[in-house]
């Protein structure tokens, strides 16, 4: 029997297809055999543990260097935060400026990026401009490794006529790739958040009037029907409502290539949040948080399979003083380190999901919608990305424990069962015994695969 050059021992390995007690070999940086009794020149007991494929983070925003949008977390901290929570790649966004080439966009992304990371990244190209002869350019900007491009039908600055929207979908159609769509009726929100502010509605409990449920489902119907006229394949990002989650759910059953994303403090957090000042903040970007019938709706359409995966939109924003001195919170929030542990604990063990679906929905589908084809399975041949979880570990969720360059967690105070112990990405590993191992720069740029040619396994339906 030839050595490995690590194998983890005798863990309950689970994936998509369920659980076995098994252990994993690694040979350089792949998997090379799943069995028993496995040797290696070293080993790891996982007796007692889950051994899990790395998470992969398809939504997350690290620092720009752009005067807006300017998240805290860097690539270097954001990736360190990612690998303590079990994460092995994120999908991060070139948000193009206007009036920038697109491929110039991505490549100053790359070099933001590059040297940086502690675990392997991908970009998504975002197009801003509603120019057709920028959308002309998205061919080549996805030949840079970056078949997934992001559209926004929301926010002054990025949102797109549905004009732009068919034109780029047919281009990204062209390519094989996929869109990835922030679906919100635009216009209907400004109108409406022009209204709030005229009212001098400064109380957070009225934010999410600006972005009604049912207008959510009109811009994803459209989203759905503008990407079926160009045959294109779409993701949409971040839904939020039972409307929403109808309009994905009758694309599916007529068999479109259309998918969706739930992110985790959507799910986790309700609307009666906005009643808290002090906390409402972080969360006054759109879409907004929902009252529970919308949350259950999202939980419905995790466990039927209508959801095909959990991201967090990471992009937190250190608290800031007021005139008075103290510390305030800002739009955005930290998630890309607690995503596994939180859903393990607040939708596993609540016996909402099961263990291969809570596998499925946060490290094997994203990585097969993003096109991260040698991640998010351990099965030979793949990348030797894998996170050993204490199911049996507790934490309570604080800045202090946590990784992220901010002074506060988006679920500060949040008792958690389980926690990802071990992190090993392409065979090194990376996260140990509460230590990071790992320098800055040993994550790479992937170069994805279109998002098409990374479906290995059929969906799971219900
Ligand atoms: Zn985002």
């Amino acid at each position: 029997m030839s050595e490995h050059d690590l194998v983890i021992r005798g863990g309950l390995v689970v994936g998509p297809e369920g659980e076995v007690r098994a252990d994993v070999g690694v040979r350089g940086e792949q998997i090379a055999s799943i069995g028993t009794g496995l040797r290696g020149r070293r080993e790891l007991d996982a007796d007692g543990l889950y051994v899990l494929p790395g998470a992969v983070d398809g939504h997350v925003h690290m620092r720009t260097d752009r005067p807006v949008d300017v998240y805290d977390d860097t690539f270097e901290t954001g990736t360190i935060a990612a690998a303590f929570g079990g994460v092995t790649a994120i999908v991060d966004q070139a948000q193009v400026e206007p009036g920038t080439p697109l491929v110039d966009g991505v490549r100053r992304r790359r070099a933001e990026a590059d040297g940086h990371c502690v675990i392997d990244y991908g970009l998504h190209v975002n197009l801003r401009e509603p120019s057709l002869d920028r959308v002309a350019e998205l061919p080549a900007a996805m030949a840079e490794g970056c078949p997934t491009v992001k559209l926004f039908m929301s926010y002054p600055a990025y949102r797109l006529p549905d004009e732009i929207l068919f034109r780029a979908m047919q281009h990204v159609a062209g390519e094989d790739g996929m869109v990835v769509v922030h679906a919100e009726n635009g216009a209907i929100v400004e109108e409406l958040s022009r209204e709030l502010r005229a009212a001098g509605g400064s109380d957070p409990v009225a934010f999410p009037s600006i972005s009604p449920p049912v207008l959510e489902g009109e811009a994803v119907h459209r989203a759905l029907a503008i990407a079926e006229l160009a045959g294109c394949r779409i993701l949409i990002f971040h839904l939020t409502t039972a409307d929403s989650v109808a309009e994905l759910r009758r694309a599916r059953a007529a068999g479109r290539p259309a998918f969706g994303e739930a992110l985790l403090h959507h799910l986790l957090i309700g609307d009666d949040v906005y009643a808290d000042p002090d906390l409402a903040p972080q969360f006054m970007g759109t879409p907004p948080l929902r009252p529970r019938e919308h949350r259950e709706a999202l939980w419905a359409a995790l466990g039927d399979g209508t959801l095909d995966l959990v991201s967090t939109d990471h992009g937190p924003r250190r608290r800031l003083p007021d005139e008075h001195g103290v510390p305030r919170h800002r739009p955005g929030t930290s998630g890309v380190e607690v995503r596994l542990a939180l859903m393990h604990s607040e939708v596993v063990l609540a016996g909402r999901i099961d263990l291969a679906r809570w596998v499925e929905l946060c490290c094997t589908a994203p990585a097969r919608l993003h096109g991260l084809a040698r991640k998010g399975r351990l099965a030979p041949g793949f990348d030797a990305d894998i996170v050993l979880f204490d199911p049996a570990a507790e934490r309570t969720l604080a800045a202090a424990v946590l990784h992220s360059d901010i002074d506060h967690s988006t679920y500060d105070g949040m008792r958690v069962r389980g926690w990802p112990v071990t992190t090993i990405a392409r065979g090194d590993i990376v996260i140990s015994s509460g230590d990071l191992r790992a320098e800055p720069g040993r994550g790479r740029f992937v170069r994805r695969e279109r998002p098409g040619h990374a479906i290995l396994a059929p969906w799971r339906s219900s």
